[in-house]
């Protein structure tokens, strides 16, 4: 249960590798939470008022800030979340690359639609979009500036404030950039961040907030969903994934094994569109395996110059050995690391074979650098056990002429085809899944809408001699609609709702 803040409870930061606090925030209780909400409605009409010209220039201001501001937030990055330099320096790319491309297409993808009118030809018949107010975004740890950013800067974009609550691991690149927004954008309160654990983020659920977009684990958005019902505030889940990579029997091997490697252990593997689990061909399955070993043992864990930083937090360290060791325990096999390979916020990258789906490796979220390699006998087989998962988020599919066609079978809500994770870096795809991964989209038009009410208004263009919403109509009337039943929907389609119309008219 959620408490009011005192003034002296505050959140410490700690460096995941060396356990140091780096900073300490405020613990926003509810009653804080309200008043911040409430200073973003304000904020919200005034923003909402502005031409989508205006808010452009604004976003822009706020980018070129947040750039000029890019080694600061890429350190604490670094300190706060224990990522490499370098991964650290392209999530703030990433993050700006979002709020450039949200800024510069808004008005394309806000701009009212007009849509035939069907029968009512007579009517002229446009669906716009408008902002929904203030938007509460709750993001995770993982990726504490590029996750919360694909909503925060679709939601501005679209006209809304927004109220931001950073995990408590990483509060400090939040607050970091709440600065930089009030330096930069003439509007005040327009991205305000509210600290603490939980119970804050739980507070921002039941305020007043229009609409809630939740990156995290499936149970808190369950939690978020049930919170937000009260109010019926609508939610956007951005949820866990268990990323599955198919190679087939003529996949380029080289390239597929160096994918694989990156994309199940950059960011330590933390990422909710990690590849997680690989099914391969048997024909190429041990070439792949020793190739995707090799690349593996080449890897440094730790330090300035590490390829893999520290695990974020000790509960994480815990699921990761949990996984391995019940594999273990199942009889799959560790090529490199393992679970007696970790040590301290470090688990070395490992890879496992003969895994199956009793294994929580090849089922749960790991979210840590595991490479888990099944044989599957056929495209069907993989495709099969790929989609045998609760989750659906991303995937991946190595493969020559067939690679689209296998693409397509799978129940994900984004496909790399000899990639992975190439649709989280094009902005103008929508990101999001299905299951227990979620629902809603951010990025691309579809994540500029997600932060809107759609509208539709009917303007009737000419008066028509039959006005058929009126109770005075002439007696013959049933007669006439049967006609019409059978013309415009039955066996004998004659008219299309022009033709009707001209009809009516004579
Ligand atoms: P989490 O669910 O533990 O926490 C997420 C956020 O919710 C935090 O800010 C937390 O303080 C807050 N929270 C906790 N309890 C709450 C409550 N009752 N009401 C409201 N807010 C509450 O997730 P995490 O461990 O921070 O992040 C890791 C998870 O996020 C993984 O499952 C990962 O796959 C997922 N993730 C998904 C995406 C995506 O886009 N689909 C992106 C990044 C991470």
């Amino acid at each position: 249960m959620a408490t009011a803040a005192s003034p002296s409870e505050r959140l410490s930061s700690y460096n995941p590798a060396t356990h140091e606090v780096i900073g300490s925030v405020p613990i926003h209780g509810p009653a804080e939470v309200d008043a911040i909400v409430a200073r973003a409605k304000v904020a919200a009409e005034r923003w909402a008022q502005l031409s989508l010209a205006a808010r452009r220039e604004e976003l822009t201001a706020f980018r070129k800030a947040l750039a000029a501001h890019a080694d600061e937030l890429a350190d604490l990055l670094h300190r706060e979340n224990g990522k490499p330099e370098i991964e650290a320096l392209t999530e703030v790319m990433m993050a700006l690359g979002h709020v450039q491309h949200a800024g510069a297409c808004a008005e394309a993808a806000l701009a009212p639609r007009r849509v035939s009118a069907g029968l009512l030809a007579n009517f002229r018949a446009t669906i716009s979009y408008h902002p929904v107010g203030v938007v509460g975004v709750i993001g995770p740890w993982n990726y504490p500036l590029f996750t919360p950013m694909g909503s925060i800067a679709y939601a501005l974009a679209a006209g809304n404030a927004v109220v931001w609550k950073p995990s408590e691991l990483t509060p400090l690149i939040a607050v970091k950039v709440a600065e930089i927004a009030a330096q930069s954008l003439a509007q005040p309160d327009l991205l305000q961040v509210v600290t603490g654990a939980g119970p804050t983020g739980a507070a921002l659920a039941r305020s007043a907030v229009d609409k809630i977009a939740f990156t995290g684990s499936a149970a808190t958005g369950r939690r978020v969903m049930t919170a937000a019902a009260e109010r019926l505030t609508p939610v956007l889940l951005e949820l866990g994934g268990k990323d599955p990579m198919i190679v087939a029997e003529d996949a380029d091997l080289g390239k597929a094994a160096e994918a694989c490697v990156y994309g199940a252990l950059t960011n330590a593997g933390q990422a909710c569109i990690s590849v997680e689990r690989v099914y391969v061909a048997d024909a190429v399955h041990d070439r792949f395996v020793d190739e995707v070993v090799k690349q593996v043992r080449n890897l440094k864990v730790g330090g300035d110059d590490g390829h893999l930083g520290a695990i974020t937090s000790d509960a994480q360290i815990a699921i990761i050995k949990d996984h391995l060791e019940d594999a273990v325990a199942k009889g799959a096999k560790v090529l490199t690391g393992g679970p007696a390979a970790i040590s301290g916020s470090y688990v070395q990258p490992t890879v496992l074979t003969d895994v199956d789906h009793r294994m929580k490796v090849m089922t749960e979220e790991t979210f840590g650098p595991v490479i888990p390699i099944k044989r599957v006998g056929s495209v069907d087989e993989a495709v099969q056990l790929a989609n045998e998962s609760k989750y659906g988020l991303g995937s991946s599919v190595f493969a020559g002429k067939a690679a689209r066609a296998i693409a397509d079978r799978l129940r994900a809500g984004m496909t790399s085809v000899n990639s992975v994770m190439a649709f989280a870096g094009i902005p103008s795809l929508p990101f999001g899944g299905i299951g227990d991964s979620g629902f809603g989209r951010i990025h691309g038009d579809e994540g500029i809408r997600e932060f809107t009410r759609i509208k539709s208004t009917a303007e009737q263009t000419m008066a028509l001699p039959l006005n058929l919403m009126s109770f005075r109509l002439p007696k013959e009337m049933p007669a006439r609609l049967r006609q019409m039943i059978r013309q415009l929907y039955g066996d004998g389609v004659v008219a299309k709702a022009g033709d009707w119309l001209r009809k009516l008219r004579s």
